[in-house]
Parts: C-alpha cells; sequence; structure tokens
C-alpha cells in the first residue's frame, strides 16, 4: 500500500479573529489579506497529484489560512476534492460552523 504525502495548504490570509499570537496580524497590521484564485488553487491541486504520481504517493492535503473557509471557492475546493477521492483535513477555526 502507498504512503500518503501530505500537504499543508494555506489558501487565504483572511480571517476574522485577530488572536493574539497569530503571525498574519502579527506584522503589519494594514497588509493587505491574499488569497489564491481559483486558477491559481486548481493548477496547486493538479500539481499536487501529479508529484504525489510522479514519487508513488497519495495525497492528503490540510486546508489551512488565515480561515479557509472564508475563501470564496472554498466549498468549490472541497468539491474538487471528492470528485477526485483525496482526503483533506480542514484546519480553520471553527467559528463559521455555528
Ligand atoms: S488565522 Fe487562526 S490564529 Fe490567525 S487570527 Fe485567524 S483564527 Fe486566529
Amino acid at each position: 500500500m502507498k504512503q500518503y504525502f501530505s500537504f499543508q495548504w494555506h489558501i487565504t490570509d483572511e480571517c476574522d479573529q485577530r488572536c493574539r499570537h497569530c503571525y498574519i496580524f502579527s506584522g503589519d497590521a494594514c497588509k493587505k489579506l491574499d488569497s489564491m484564485s481559483w486558477a491559481q488553487m486548481e493548477d496547486t491541486f493538479y500539481n499536487c497529484l501529479d508529484f504525489c504520481e510522479v514519487y508513488g504517493r497519495l495525497p492528503y492535503f490540510y486546508l489551512t489560512g488565515g480561515d479557509p473557509i472564508l475563501h470564496p471557492d472554498f466549498w468549490r475546493l472541497l468539491a474538487l476534492f471528492k470528485e477526485r477521492g483525496v482526503p483533506f483535513t480542514i484546519m480553520g477555526n471553527p467559528f463559521h460552523f455555528y
């Protein structure tokens, strides 16, 4: 059985929390928050799958940010994971699930 290769994937800086320890908000408080475009996300996703194919591994993703749930294409990305049968874990904060 192939072993997993895991990717920790930061898809957005967006987050509506402001934890004191957070590296995103610790420096320049006026920094423009970045997010990946859908084209960049698709490109990254398929590059990761290609990498795993070449090295004989199964892909596993940890989705993070910021709060990845706030990315406008978050659910579209989950649909892509489901379509390709790729397992993942969400490493956001649970604020928007309440
Ligand atoms: S990204 Fe995480 S650590 Fe940073 S402010 Fe948001 S919830 Fe807090």
